[in-house]
């Protein structure tokens, strides 16, 4: 780490502890990168270097539902296996030790959960649960994927009425489900929104740091925030919020 992120994390330590108890942390793909699950938009390695956004669309989904499925399978497999990392323990802690009271994330891997955090929004969905697009129901994910696998089925069903079983996740087309209301919410009521692992470029998402009185940016690469940011830190999530939790007694 160089001595300028050195400098910043002790800002930024600081500033987390005059606004102990009142922080909210809003994390995105970045976050899980160290988990082995590509972010979206990092030159070279995220997906849509690789693939067409459009392909996880519901307009994809209601037109070539097979092709659809088969790129789900592809896109979710990294996520499904996933373990916490050290950026995710992290926040738990920080949360246990009453700096940080809740916690909004884009991600739909569930790992800031795995990782101890408790008071988690899910703007973006997540990979427990799939649903019928017909009546509704729920299902636990398992039955999706083992339509999709076992049973080789290229459109996963529901056992009531036949009409298709999607994930519970957000895809380009859909409205934003309702905790992007409780998200804002919990952004509205802070005194310090932390961001960690965000490119700050997906909206509605990116509309939440305007809700907030005062912002920090923990992120590999730059974000349209980090000059109306209160600080920035530039590097590995995992790194700079171990060093972090250091700076703050934890361990
Ligand atoms: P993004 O891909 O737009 O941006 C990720 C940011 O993380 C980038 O700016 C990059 O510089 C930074 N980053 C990459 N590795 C990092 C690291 N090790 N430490 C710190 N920062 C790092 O992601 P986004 O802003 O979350 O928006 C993309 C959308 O993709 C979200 O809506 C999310 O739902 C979805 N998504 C989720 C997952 C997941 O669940 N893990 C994975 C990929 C995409
Ligand atoms: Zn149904």
């Amino acid at each position: 780490m160089t001595d300028g992120s050195q400098t910043k994390l002790q800002a930024l330590a600081e500033l987390l502890r005059a606004h102990a108890g009142s922080t909210a942390v809003l994390t995105g793909a970045g976050i899980s990168v160290d988990s082995g699950i590509p972010d979206f938009r990092t030159p070279g390695q995220g997906l849509w270097t690789r693939m067409d956004p459009m392909e996880l669309s519901v307009e994809a989904l209601r037109g070539q539902p097979e092709r659809f499925f088969q790129r789900c399978l592809e896109v979710f497999a990294p996520a499904l296996n996933a373990r916490p990392n050290r950026g995710h323990q992290v926040l738990a802690a920080l949360e246990r030790m009453g700096f940080v009271f809740g916690l909004i994330t884009q991600n739909i891997d569930g790992l800031h959960q795995a990782a101890g955090s408790q008071n988690v929004v899910e703007v973006h969905g997540n990979l427990r649960n799939a649903s019928c697009m017909d009546c509704h129901r729920t299902y636990p994910l398992e039955e999706l994927l083992h339509q999709l696998r076992e049973k080789q089925l290229s459109r996963p069903q529901c056992s009531d009425c036949g009409g298709i079983l999607r994930p519970d996740v957000t895809l380009f087309g859909d409205a934003m489900p309702p905790d992007f209301g409780r998200g804002q919410e919990m952004v509205a009521s802070c005194s310090l929104l932390l961001v960690v692992g965000s490119s700050l470029e997906v909206s509605p998402v990116n509309s939440l740091p305007a809700l907030a009185p005062q912002v920090a940016v923990v992120n590999l690469d730059a974000t349209p925030w980090d000059r109306t940011a209160r600080l920035y830190v530039r590097g590995n999530a995992s790194e700079l919020l171990s060093s972090l939790l250091e700076m703050l007694g934890g361990s």
